[in-house]
């Protein structure tokens, strides 16, 4: 049915896209939330602003979903679990015959890498069967590519340097948590830095560079760090010429004092170790330690700032712009009950979503957000919470 959706994993992100869903009964008229745990759907049904249907659903693999889907009948499956289940939910798409989206792209449990490779290898598959797969709808990966686009559409020429710069100046008053799945936060984070440069990859140690960051209309003085992220992946790939494209991130002192504490101690390792004869994943382990992120709306204030430098040409002169969107933790948390990282995850699922179903996007095969048309998403972006805005010149010395 067109505009049936069914949104997969309950957590802060899913929140978001079962709000942002339900408040538009006209692009969405009918929706499952379906979750690992079914009380978890169901606690977020209970605060939306009209019915929708809950299931519970081990998404890792495909033989459990595929039935779902076959009596459900969506248009389009919204997927927001975690990145572990990327190829299993692609793989009941397929059987089912239903277009797919998600946040994060697919990582093998045992090691953290960020690749598309696995992904992108269901290009045909998808062609095949003449269905949409969309991936990484969600800020960054997601937004920033987005920007990328609308950038090169109406201010470039050519591009020849991304600087994608995501800081954080929000507090939630706890000594250590993260803002979204802490296991996935954590094996980003402690992962080599890598950056592209001239046709190929630069590795940096892990959050090795790193730079003050003044973040625009007084939001703070931040601390910047290299990171990879998997958008630099695909933007390399799609945005001809492109030369350079790095990622920053900003972390306070007291994140990194305890992450360092942490991996120095083992809890971060994704191996399994035997302990009293039970093989466990110390990074799993922490995680049931540490805040569910889904609680941290309620406590967390101030701002979130995400945006792009980007560098290029135009009627053969050299320039710089700038496009960013500023997020507010609080009034996220008034309108959906989540902090502004899963708002700003969570409105451009919806958004991307939105796009699919109504046509505005459509294709046969396997895409990243800045194939698409950015016109459509960017008006929408405005129009459903995160505005953005446009400037000349930079933001930071980004180098030579
Ligand atoms: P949470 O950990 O809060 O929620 C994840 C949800 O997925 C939980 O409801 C969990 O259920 C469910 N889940 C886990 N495994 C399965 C499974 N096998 N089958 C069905 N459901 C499952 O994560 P977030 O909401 O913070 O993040 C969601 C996604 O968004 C992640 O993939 C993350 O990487 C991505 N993300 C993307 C960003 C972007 O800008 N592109 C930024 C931030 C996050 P249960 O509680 O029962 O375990």
């Amino acid at each position: 049915m067109k505009g049936r959706v069914l949104i997969i994993g309950a957590g802060g992100v899913g929140r978001v896209v079962a709000h942002k869903c339900a408040s538009l009964p006209e692009v969405f008229p009918e929706i499952m939330l379906a979750s690992r745990t079914r009380e978890k759907c169901e606690a977020i049904a209970r605060d939306l602003p009209r019915p929708v249907a809950t299931a519970a659903v081990d998404a890792g693999q495909a033989a459990n979903l595929t039935p779902l889907l076959r009596s459900y009948q969506p248009q389009l499956v919204i997927h927001v679990a975690l990145p572990y289940q990327d190829l299993a939910i692609m793989d009941a798409c397929l059987e089912a015959g239903v277009d797919y989206l998600d946040t994060a792209n697919y990582e093998p449990p045992d090691t953290a890498r960020f690749e598309y490779k696995w992904q992108w290898a269901y290009q045909e598959r998808f062609r095949a069967a003449g269905r949409m797969a969309v991936l990484g709808s969600g800020f960054d990966p997601g937004v920033t590519s987005v920007f990328c686009a609308w950038l090169l559409k109406h201010k470039f020429d050519t591009i020849e340097t991304i600087d994608i710069i995501d800081c954080n100046a929000g507090s939630h008053g706890l000594p250590f948590a993260t803002n979204f799945n802490p296991e996935i936060n954590i094996r980003e984070v402690t992962a080599p830095g890598r950056y592209w440069q001239a046709g190929q990859w630069i590795e940096t140690p892990p959050l090795h560079e790193h730079q003050p960051f003044e973040v625009p209309e007084g939001i703070g003085n931040l601390e910047i760090y290299l990171m990879y992220h998997e958008e630099l992946e695909s933007l390399a790939a799609h945005i001809p010429g492109l030369q350079r494209a790095r990622f920053w991130m900003s972390f306070s002192a007291n994140y990194l004092k305890h992450l360092e504490v942490l991996q120095n101690v083992g809890l971060t390792g994704i191996e399994a170790i035997d302990f009293q004869g039970q093989s466990i994943v110390p990074l799993q382990f922490l995680k049931a330690l540490l805040p569910d992120p889904a609680s941290l709306g309620p406590r967390t204030t101030g701002k979130t700032w995400i945006g792009c430098q980007v560098t290029g040409q135009k009627d053969g002169a050299r320039r710089t712009h700038t496009i960013y969107n500023i997020c507010d933790h609080q009034a996220c948390y008034r309108e959906t009950g989540a902090q502004a990282i899963s708002y700003t995850t969570g409105v451009p699922a919806m958004i991307g979503a939105k796009q699919i179903v109504t046509g505005a996007w459509r294709g046969a095969g396997v895409f990243n957000m800045e194939q698409l048309d950015p016109d459509p998403f960017m008006d929408d972006l405005n129009r459903y919470g995160l505005p953005w805005k446009v400037m000349d010149g930079p933001v930071f010395a980004a180098g030579a």
